[in-house]
């Protein structure tokens, strides 16, 4: 059976990894655990450097056959096939994806999971409308020459996947680079793998060739993330995930001069002027704080507001922030999941403590919950809010990826500005005011790569989507993505 999951009767399932259209075991096979109850999925098969290279030989290979023949309406057809053979299983995916990150199922059903799907159904799209350039010509001979651009696929890409939206930013680069013709080999994190693999047997389902998409599983360093992104075969490495794993990654990308495409992290701020609508300004940054748990490259962990409404807003956002519920990731009440693991539950914690350290008037939470029976052995921390702190704190200068964010007053819109653009991130803003011209005025000042006015993570899927400074290179979304996935080729006619 070609199945992601090899069973016996005596061992735990196994995750295997997805080679050239079949399931094939690796090396060590490695422990993913349940956050929520720290019980064990599954074991995962982890890809030595010999797997790696036979799924970069299976991608080239697959670039030479069936794949690489195929008309782009052809292509766009075999991806729509994809989105619907997600959908089709989407509770199988939604369990997986729960199980992975413990994140709300509320949260998975509508975002994660038909985000995933849809991806597929929009690049599918967007790839026929793909259009170049043509550039008519004088000669000297006065017969001119006509130049026009082609689009080639790169060839075989690296896709390097975080563990906080699994299923939906690993397909939000695999659907473009698969629209224009090109092959994959994907590594999901290691800490939620299973979509990724299930991915393959929806990907057969489909009929897209062996080899066209390939999964590795393991780590980073020394294990299959490096193994992928210093291959010599592969041609170009898109990746989200951690600045320094970006750094990393760019070191080994510049062996044979690979282009990257870089999501990265970042810090980011919150404007609240004092002519917002309350209600509005508090939904939203309750959302772009505590979604996810804190762990979305978007959210907020530094929220800058105006002194005139600087108390009631605290007093606002704690109140709405207490009414967060732990717990059972299945259950409809459950409205915060926990931290992606322990590890990362003792990094946040360790803010935690920064931050008393620092002298933080811990306006709420700062600590772990109070829970017990099956969640005992979760990896939840406690919505958490401060104020008080300097712009210097490491609490205010780093990213935590977790459920916490620091309030801070100002007093003119300079001030905002200055204050939201001190940081060597630059990924969103969110500005809350009801004074259009101040919205304009400030979102063009701010230093980012997507700014939401009175909304937050509001998507257009066609937009261009990434960071500035640290937070990343290159934009995807729409025709930008295309720009990363295709390379334009001259080709000049003399008549
Ligand atoms: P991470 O950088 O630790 O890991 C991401 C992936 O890189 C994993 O698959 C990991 O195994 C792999 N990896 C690690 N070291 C590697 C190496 N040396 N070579 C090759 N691969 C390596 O990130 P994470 O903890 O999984 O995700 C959280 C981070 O991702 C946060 O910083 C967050 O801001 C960022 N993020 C950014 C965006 C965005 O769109 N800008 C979106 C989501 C997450």
């Amino acid at each position: 059976m070609n199945k992601a999951f090899t069973r016996t009767e005596t061992s735990s399932p196994c995750l295997a990894n997805f080679v050239d259209g079949k399931f094939v075991a690796g090396g060590t096979p490695f422990e993913n655990r349940n956050p929520v109850t720290g019980e064990l999925v599954s074991m995962v098969s982890e890809a030595d450097a010999g797997v790696v290279d036979d799924a970069v030989k299976a991608a080239q290979r697959a670039l030479k056959g069936p794949w690489g023949r195929m008309s782009v309406q052809e292509r766009s057809a075999v991806l729509r096939k994809v989105a619907d053979g997600i959908m089709k299983r989407f509770d199988e995916f939604l369990r997986a994806e729960v199980l992975d990150t413990g994140k709300p199922a509320s949260l998975a059903s509508h975002i994660d999971i038909p985000r995933g799907a849809a991806n597929f159904n929009i690049f599918a799209d967007q790839v026929l409308t793909l259009s170049t350039e043509t550039f008519q010509m004088a000669t000297p001979d006065g017969a001119g020459a006509l130049n026009y651009a082609i689009r080639v696929p790169r060839g075989v890409i690296g896709v390097v996947c975080p563990w906080n939206l699994p299923l939906l930013l690993m397909t939000w680069k695999v659907a473009p680079a698969l629209a224009c013709g090109n092959t994959v080999v994907v590594k999901p994190s290691e800490e939620t793998p299973t979509t990724a693999a299930l991915l393959g047997e929806v990907m057969n389902e489909a009929g897209v060739p062996p080899g066209v998409y390939n999964v590795v599983h393991g780590f980073g360093p020394n294990s299959a993330g490096e193994f992928l992104t210093r291959h010599p075969d592969v041609n170009g490495i898109t990746f989200t995930g951690e600045t320094v794993t970006g750094t990393a990654i760019m070191k080994a990308a510049s062996e044979g001069v690979r282009p990257v495409s870089f999501e990265l992290g970042g810090k980011n701020a919150a404007v609240v002027f004092a002519d917002c609508d309350l209600d509005k300004a508090i939904e939203g940054t309750m959302r772009s704080v505590f979604a996810n748990c804190g762990q979305v490259c978007l959210g907020t962990e530094r929220v800058y507001v105006e002194r005139p409404i600087f108390d009631r807003f605290v007093a606002r956002l704690k109140e709405a922030a207490s009414g967060l519920r732990m717990g059972d990731p299945f259950d409809k009440a459950t409205t915060m999941g926990p931290l992606i693991s322990q590890e990362h539950r003792r990094k946040v914690l360790s803010y935690y403590e920064k931050a008393k350290a620092e002298g933080a008037t811990v306006v709420l939470g700062g600590g772990v919950p109070d829970i017990d029976g099956a969640y005992a052995n979760g990896s939840f921390v406690q919505p958490t809010i401060w104020t008080g702190l300097p712009e210097t704190s490491a609490v205010v200068r780093e990213e935590i990826f977790g459920p916490c964010c620091h309030i801070q007053p100002f007093d003119s819109e300079d001030e905002a500005v200055a204050l939201a653009n001190d940081s060597p991130y630059g990924l969103a803003t969110a500005i809350w005011t009801e004074n259009l011209t101040r919205a304009h005025r400030v979102a063009a000042q701010i230093d980012v790569g997507i700014t939401w006015v009175n909304s937050w993570f509001l998507r257009d899927l066609r937009t261009p989507f990434g960071g500035s400074k640290q937070s990343g290179i290159g934009r995807e979304g729409g025709v930008h993505s295309m720009e990363f996935y295709t390379e334009l080729r001259n080709v000049c006619i003399k008549l």
